[in-house]
Parts: structure tokens; C-alpha cells; sequence
């Protein structure tokens, strides 16, 4: 019954001694986001001395902000501290005589590695536990060392001792901690015999290449003697804080911190829209801007894209964007600021350049969304001339009704899909609401002249673009289909653009123009086989006999005998000629503007002659409508 007592007693002393880390944020210039955020932990003080932690850690941050890089980048950073009391001050001391030994949170050592000024800790694990605590660290992490003798090292943590030269001897190993330096100093070793070193302020080359940028500059060269060797490592200038404490970091040195610095800081901190995703409805205008810390004396340059591509005059942190002036969809806007400091040369990871992009999609409430989500084809195998039934469905994602707009077809032979392509003709949808679906089942004749290869299909809606659609590029859908030879038929069709059916073309007498009929006859003789086409304006019936069994489907007019005179001339171009060795003919029918004809239906057909100077063969009538 009595050890119930001694059990709390015991716990309750624990509970005074072992006092859970007190975690300041000391320096706060933004999100731990948009920051590089350091944080330093201090081993070897006592409860009672937090308030020298504070001020050891204040002296230094007075002392690195009035150094440069960071003085012009202080806005860069943002400093926690995570403090956890030691029961006594100070560090191990191994080396004196006698030894001294600490209790201390993170057990700081001197003499690490047989080096005596190298003072770093032994209980990594807690230390890293605790800088766990702080709101955010970019990796490595500072220790103050609450002692007097004079010491310092870096590894994963940056570590220094409390004396007179703590803020320099903090300094410099931040620079090997976020500047990834290397020690420019030359001992203990005589000359260096391995590669190339990664860090970028010593080299193994005399001339100090890595860094000729800045040859020149501020005394930078290359001088023997760096990285623990006195000959065979170069570094930049006579003299660096990485070499020598209490004196200035060279501009490579400079340079690689403010690198590192802005490659974790962002420089964009806020943004308005604050969302990415932007949608603007036309014809509303639409603000975007931002605010950036890129200090003024850094002249930093401004630029807005659109789409990629530079919006001229758009150089400030405010960009007013016209949706009327794009299409409907989506685009990306992008805003950049590009620091200009003289403390960087080379950057080609562009670290100095921010950018925010905003994915703006641009819609129109009156505007539709067409698409085709299928379309078949009843058969697979269609030989020239044949019939195929294709079925379309059409919808419209909305948000406005469409209509009235055309679907259309064509056949061509490839899989892209051009305006030039044989034209199957079209229907008109009168209306389509949003979010319905149409389906549209229809039958065309393929042209006589399709040959005998792979085709496709295509639907296209609203080819014109009287729609107005938030996405006019997802208009079309194809199909393949497999074209078989026509037999031995004698056809004319007319190949032109848009014009469907084959055999049915319509002209304006006012403004004239072509059309161009072409011939089909794979069975007849193409050395021997002479053709003539006819035209007519007085109709196709009873038509002309030329021997028996073979009428030539037309009447014979003034228009008819129009033709025979001018065959071959400006206006029946190709009408009378051998087939060619695939049995085609292709004609050109040019009526100029104004011209003296009738209007109304004409006719044109075609009939084969052979070598004994015979008919042999007449076609079908195609028709020509002349308009006004
Ligand atoms: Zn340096």
C-alpha cells in the first residue's frame, strides 16, 4: 500500500525535469509554403537559461540578415526554434584532461572525429524528432551549443558553439547546410588527386572554368588551395567566408545560396483568382493579379502569356482578360516575375523566374456543345456506286439549345478529314436541347468513282460553325469502310465540292461556274475507246437512238448542238477524248458569267465508241440545274 505513493512521487519528479520542447516561430514573412523555413534547436542549456537561447539565436539572426546574399533575400526565410531544456550546460569535452561530460538533450561532443574544434551531437535521432516540430524545416536543421569554447561542424545538422565568433562560425556552416558549399580552406592535406569536386566553389581546374562567369568580378579568379588540400583544388577568391570566418562570402558562394534560396521560396505569394481553375463567361471581363516579394531592387520583370505565347504589354501584376478575344474552352493564362539580381549569372534551371498558370475556361452561356458520340455503317463491304445506311448519333452537352444546325458526310481516303473530301450530302437538325441526343439513320450512294480501297466515313456537325460551341474542335467522327470495284458499268457522276448527289448540281447563270463530270468504264478497251459527253436543256426521254438497245439519254436541242461545236473549247473542256487506262474520263463544264442560256434543268450523259468506229456503250443522265 505504500508504493502507490512512491510511484507518483517518482513520476511527478519526472515530469518537472523532463520538459516538453517549446516550439517560436521567431521570424515569420509568409506561409511555410512559400518560404525556406529554418530552424535551430539549442542543446546544453538549462530550463533556466531559455532566455539566453533566445538571445544567442537573436544575435545571430541580426548577424546573418546583415550578410549578404540574405541580407537582400531576408524576406526569403522564415526561423522557428524548437527549445528542450538540458540538465546541464555545455558540452562534452573528451579531449581535456580530465574529460568533461555533459547531460545534455542532444549530447553535443567536441573533438568528433579526433578533430577538436568539430562540435556536433550525438543524439541525432532526438534532434531531428524535435526540429520535426517546428511548422516546417527545409532539411537541415542549426544547433546552437551553449559553450564557450570555441567550436563548430556540419552534416546533417548545421552545428556551432555560443561564443564570440557563433554568429560566423553559424554563417559559414549554413553555407555548406542550404548553399551546398564546400570548405575553401587548404589544410590538413597536401595535394588532391580526386575528380572533379560536385560543390560549385572549388575546382580542380586552375583557371577556375566552373566559374568564369564571374572572372573579373569582385576579385573572383582561381587560387590554389581549397577543399582540405593546398594544391590541386582552385577556389574563387583570395579570400571567403567558407575559408575564413569574419570575412565576406565570395559572389560563387553568394550565388548558390540565393539559388537554393529561391528554388525553395516562392516568390508569387498571392493570387487572384486565388483558385486555379478559372471559368469566365462572355463577355464578362475577368481580373487576374498577384503580389510578388521580389525585392525592387532586383528590377524584376513581369510578363503574362496566354496560351504560351506573350501577351504584349501585359508586364504588370494585374491582367484584365477579354474572353471575347479567345476561343470558347479552356486555356491557361501564366503570370512570370524574373528576378534580375546582380548576385546571379548562370541559371539555367531558371530558379530565379516564378511562374503561376491558371487553367481559364472560357463559356458562353448561349452557346451549345456539339459532339457525335457514335457512328455505324450497316455493312463493311460497299462496292462503287452502292448504297451504305449510316447512323449518327448527335448531342449537345448544353448548356444552351442548339439548332437549327446541318450534319454532314464525307468519304474520304485517309483517316483526317478535310473540307475537299467527296461529299455524301446532308441533314438539317431543326432543334436539339441540352443534354439530348439525336439519331440519325440514313442511306447514300457512294460515288461510281470510289476505288477499291480502305475509305472512311466521316459526320461532321455544324461544319460552318453557325452554332456558336463551347469546344468547335470535337465536331467530327469517323468510320472505315471497304470500297470493291464497280463492275462493268458506263456512269457519269459529277466530282465537285458539296455537291451530293452525284448526278444533281445546281449553277448561278449570274455568276457562273464549273462543274466537272467524270466518266466510269473499267470494262472498256482504254486504247481503243473514244468518248463524247452530250448536253441538254430539253430533257432526257425519249433521248437519242443509236442502235439497237442504245439510247443515248438525251434530247436533242440547241444546247446539244452547242456542245458539239465547242467540244474541247472554254466551256466543254475534256467532253470528247480516249479513256484513260484506269477507263475514266474527266470533264470540265465552264459556263462564264451571264452567259446566254436558259434557265432551268439540263442534262449531260456520255457514250463510248469503239474501234470500228461503233457505239458501244451509253451512260446514265446527270443533272445540272441552272438558277438565276
Ligand atoms: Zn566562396
Amino acid at each position: 500500500m505504500r508504493l502507490l505513493p512512491l510511484l507518483w512521487a517518482a513520476v511527478a519528479a519526472a515530469a518537472a525535469t523532463a520538459q516538453a520542447p517549446i516550439v517560436t516561430t521567431v521570424l515569420s514573412n509568409g506561409t511555410t509554403q512559400s518560404r525556406y523555413d529554418m530552424v535551430i534547436l539549442g542543446d546544453g542549456y538549462q530550463a533556466t537559461e531559455q532566455n539566453k537561447f533566445n538571445t544567442d539565436v537573436s544575435t545571430f539572426l541580426t548577424a546573418l540578415f546583415q550578410t549578404q546574399p540574405y541580407q537582400t533575400f531576408a524576406a526569403y526565410y522564415n526561423v522557428h526554434t524548437v527549445f528542450r531544456a538540458s540538465v546541464e550546460s555545455g558540452a562534452d569535452r573528451p579531449d581535456e584532461t580530465p574529460p568533461v561530460f555533459r547531460n545534455t538533450v542532444y549530447n553535443a561532443s567536441y573533438n568528433i572525429g579526433g578533430t577538436d574544434r568539430c562540435l556536433y551531437i550525438q543524439n541525432t535521432s532526438l534532434a531531428l524528432a524535435d526540429a520535426a516540430l517546428a511548422p516546417a524545416t527545409e532539411g537541415r536543421v542549426l544547433v546552437m551549443v551553449n559553450d564557450t569554447r570555441y567550436g563548430g561542424c556540419a552534416g546533417q545538422f548545421a552545428v556551432s558553439y555560443t561564443g564570440s565568433q557563433m554568429s560566423n562560425v553559424q554563417i559559414h556552416e549554413l553555407g555548406h547546410s542550404l548553399g551546398q558549399l564546400a570548405d575553401e580552406y587548404d589544410y590538413p592535406n597536401n595535394t588532391y588527386t580526386g575528380g572533379e569536386p560536385s560543390t560549385v566553389n572549388i575546382t580542380t581546374s586552375p583557371t577556375g572554368a566552373k566559374w568564369s562567369i564571374w572572372h573579373g568580378t569582385d576579385g573572383i579568379s582561381a587560387f590554389e588551395g581549397a577543399g582540405y588540400h593546398l594544391f590541386g583544388l582552385f577556389r574563387p577568391k583570395q579570400n571567403c567566408m567558407m575559408r575564413s570566418l569574419g570575412v565576406a562570402l565570395c559572389r560563387v558562394c553568394q550565388e548558390n545560396i540565393v539559388k537554393i534560396t529561391n528554388s525553395i521560396a516562392d516568390t508569387i505569394v498571392t493570387t487572384t483568382p486565388a483558385s486555379t481553375a478559372v471559368t469566365v463567361p462572355v463577355p464578362q471581363l475577368q481580373v487576374f493579379s498577384f503580389t510578388h516579394i521580389v525585392p525592387p531592387g532586383n528590377a524584376p520583370v513581369i510578363q503574362w502569356r496566354l496560351d504560351g505565347n506573350v501577351v504584349p504589354g501585359a508586364t504588370g501584376t494585374s491582367y484584365t482578360f477579354d474572353p471575347t478575344t479567345v476561343t470558347l474552352g479552356l486555356h491557361t493564362l501564366e503570370a512570370s516575375v524574373r528576378d534580375q539580381t546582380p548576385l546571379v549569372r548562370s541559371d539555367p534551371a531558371q530558379v530565379m523566374r516564378e511562374t503561376h498558370t491558371w487553367q481559364v475556361t472560357v463559356n458562353d452561356p448561349s452557346a451549345g456543345q456539339l459532339r457525335i458520340p457514335a457512328l455505324s455503317t450497316n455493312v463493311t463491304f460497299v462496292p462503287a456506286g452502292g448504297a451504305v445506311t449510316l447512323t449518327t448519333t448527335v448531342i449537345n452537352d448544353g448548356p444552351a439549345t442548339a439548332g437549327p444546325f446541318d450534319v454532314e458526310w464525307f468519304l474520304s481516303p485517309t483517316p483526317s478529314w478535310t473540307p475537299q473530301s467527296t461529299y455524301l450530302g446532308k441533314v438539317t437538325v431543326g432543334s436539339l436541347a441540352a443534354l439530348q441526343q439525336t439519331v440519325i439513320p440514313r442511306t447514300v450512294n457512294l460515288p461510281w468513282g470510289m476505288p477499291a480501297t480502305v475509305h472512311y466515313v466521316f459526320a461532321v456537325a455544324d461544319r460552318l460553325d453557325v452554332f456558336n460551341e463551347t469546344n468547335e474542335n470535337d465536331n467530327t467522327r469517323s468510320v472505315p469502310i471497304l470500297g470493291q470495284a464497280p463492275g462493268c458499268v458506263t456512269k457519269i457522276e459529277f466530282q465537285d465540292p458539296l455537291v451530293y448527289p452525284f448526278d444533281s448540281a445546281s449553277m448561278s447563270r449570274t455568276a457562273g461556274g464549273a462543274v466537272h463530270p467524270r466518266l466510269i468504264a473499267p470494262c472498256a478497251n482504254p486504247a481503243t475507246t473514244i468518248y463524247l459527253m452530250a448536253w441538254t436543256g430539253s430533257g432526257t426521254q425519249p433521248g437519242i437512238g443509236l442502235a439497237p438497245g442504245l439510247v443515248l439519254p438525251i434530247n436533242y436541242d440547241p444546247l446539244t448542238q452547242l456542245g458539239l461545236d465547242g467540244l474541247n473549247g472554254p466551256v466543254f473542256g475534256g467532253f470528247l477524248g480516249l479513256l484513260d487506262a484506269q477507263g475514266r474520263a474527266q470533264a470540265t463544264f465552264t459556263l462564264p458569267p451571264s452567259a446566254s442560256v436558259p434557265l432551268g434543268q439540263t442534262h449531260f450523259a456520255a457514250v463510248l465508241l469503239g474501234n470500228t468506229q461503233l457505239f458501244t456503250a451509253v451512260s446514265n443522265p446527270i443533272g445540272l440545274q441552272i438558277l438565276p
